[in-house]
């Protein structure tokens, strides 16, 4: 339940006890390992927390496509304070995108967009994926 004017609508890959504690999870496939931080800013975990807020803690368990295949876990929390900011931004970006302003926010999400060609300035590309 939210402020927002939007439904929010989100699917969490897994909710569940982890070394004891109630843990909100996302699979990840990857070359290479997460870092830290990208699990502390994580929007994505942020916005599964706002489903289940009373979990203790939030994590990434990636695999590492690498030579030698690994899991790794990256673990993190989040709080009120974190909630209060995710929806302020979630408000300014609902507000953008009903006023039909968009804007770049590149990352490795790029890969799997239909928008990449138009972003890398490939009009051509763009035209035909359209
Ligand atoms: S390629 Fe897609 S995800 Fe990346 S910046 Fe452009 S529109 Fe955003």
């Amino acid at each position: 339940m939210t402020t927002l004017d939007e439904p929010f609508i989100g699917i969490v890959d897994l909710y569940t006890e982890l070394d004891g504690k109630t843990t909100i999870i996302d699979f990840k496939t990857a070359s290479d390992g997460y870092e830290d931080h990208e699990v502390t800013l994580s929007d994505q975990l942020t916005a599964y927390f706002l489903g289940e807020p009373g979990a203790e803690q939030v994590a990434y368990c990636v695999l590492v496509k690498t030579k030698e295949p690994r899991i790794e876990w990256r673990l993190s929390q989040r709080n009120s304070a974190h909630l209060a900011k995710f929806l302020d931004k979630v408000r300014i970006v609902a507000a953008d995108i009903k006023a039909g302003r968009f804007y770049k926010r590149p990352g490795k999400h790029c890969a799997w967009c239909d928008f990449l060609p138009a972003c890398l300035g490939d009009e051509k590309k763009a035209r035909e994926s359209w």
